[in-house]
């Protein structure tokens, strides 16, 4: 699909790549904060941030919280004005998919990524055997997440999950009611005594330790591998490991099959095949290749066609497991980043048909801005939706050949501030 910003938000909103990725990260010390954890307040606790914590306590105790794990989860924990900050910027730009996917398979998360492969050769092999996901699909998303674990060693980069929540609970705006729930979620997982609160570490929007697994979704998901007693999804690598790949198999993994492969398109392609489903055989007879080369290795298996960056970038069938990383992270970005990353693991080479690069793509309030303003000089179109369609494609060509622009046809910021200047 093309709607990079929601692919750009979720991404942010869900994963530490998203945290370091984004603006500095003020790296103060509250009065309980102990060498190697983030922070819990930054000075004085306002009594409003407090009557807002006691008024989560009717609901946690309706879920079983006792008062003990409550008043022990919240001591000492302050607002965290970067969550607020984080919670409500709203770029009209997003991060163009290339330069996301360059991050995602950067020479160095391929490297350890097989160094990974080698040292956890054993524990992968009883995962794979457990719940049948493809052991390199696992590594990846490790990897995504916080690179192998290696992010959460850096209090600079991860903050309190308790903290962060409440924060966003309390004043998060359209994110309170999630704040809320995952606050929630967090007492309950204290109350199971599965990690303490000091060591419950995560994103700004409280994705948690090494698999990135929002509070309700560890519930639902997180093992315990290594038998000790504990779902610590933290500091053990089995535990972290096998809970991604049961939430993978309970999402619909399948098997012995993989995500998807790149295809090279027809030639004359009809460009409304995007987003249409049929079988691989289907898509053979209409032309539709693999970019690496050989025939698909199941035929009948069912395929979407995608193309991130329209028809002048790569072009990719995606299949069942593509949408079992997309439970994950429902990005096409990020499954599309799982699936490329899994392939380097195993050897596999770069994208073949390059990316249109050198344009910043604009995200879904930006495009339809620059629609209104084509139609408001004159070019026709019938709507104003912030999507990408022939016809808003065919209006910026004719612009940018009116203008003596570069005719690529694509809805980017460059073109925006242009026409912003009149
Ligand atoms: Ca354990």
């Amino acid at each position: 699909m093309r709607t990079l910003s929601r692919i750009g938000r979720s991404i942010a909103l869900l994963t530490l790549a998203g945290l370091i990725a984004g603006c500095a990260i003020l790296g103060d010390f509250g009065p309980s904060g102990e060498p190697g954890l983030p922070p819990l307040a930054d000075g004085p606790i306002p009594p409003e941030f407090t009557a807002f914590v006691e008024s989560q306590w009717p609901a946690a105790e309706a879920r079983g919280v006792s008062r003990a794990t409550f008043v022990r989860a919240f001591q000492g924990v302050g607002p965290d004005n970067d969550v607020l900050v984080r919670a409500t910027s709203q770029p009209e730009f997003s991060r163009a998919i290339w330069d996301y996917l360059d991050d995602m398979a950067a020479e160095s998360r391929i490297a350890t990524g097989r160094d990974m492969l080698v040292r956890h050769r054993d524990l992968l092999d009883r995962i794979e055997a457990t719940y049948g996901v493809d052991r390199a699909v696992v590594v990846a998303i490790w990897g995504m997440e916080s690179s192998y674990g290696a992010i959460l060693r850096d209090p600079t980069k991860v903050k309190n999950v308790v903290r962060a929540l409440a924060t966003l609970g309390w004043r998060g705006g359209s994110r309170a009611a999630y704040g809320r729930q995952q606050l929630n979620a967090v007492l309950r997982i204290l109350e199971h005594h599965d990690v303490d609160a000091r060591h419950m570490t995560g994103s700004w929007a409280g994705a948690m330790g090494q698999t990135q697994f929002i509070p309700t979704t560890y519930l639902g998901y997180a093992v315990d591998f290594d038998g000790d007693g504990r779902r610590d999804i933290w500091t053990s690598v089995p535990d972290a490991l096998a809970s991604t790949a049961n939430y993978l198999k309970k999402s619909g993994w399948q098997a012995g099959a993989t995500w998807g492969y790149e295809v090279i398109l027809p030639p004359g392609f009809d460009t409304s095949l995007e987003g249409r489903s049929a079988t691989l055989a289907d898509w053979t007879a209409r032309g539709f290749a693999r970019a690496a080369g050989g025939a698909f290795p199941r035929p009948g298996d069912q395929a979407t066609l995608l193309l991130p960056a329209g028809p002048g970038g790569p072009a990719f069938l995606t299949l069942r497991n593509f949408q079992a990383i997309k439970r994950y992270n429902n990005a096409n970005a990020y499954a599309l980043g799982v699936g490329h990353l899994a392939d380097r693991l195993k050897g596999g080479g770069p994208f073949v048909t390059p990316w249109p690069r050198g344009y910043t793509p604009l995200d879904e309030d930006g495009r339809a801005e620059l629609q209104s303003r084509l139609r408001a000089i004159g070019f026709p179109l019938d709507k104003i939706d912030g999507k990408v369609g022939p016809q808003t494609v065919a209006a910026i060509r004719a612009y940018q050949a009116q203008r003596g622009l570069a005719v690529t046809g694509h809805a980017s910021l460059e073109l925006l501030t242009l026409l912003r200047g009149g």
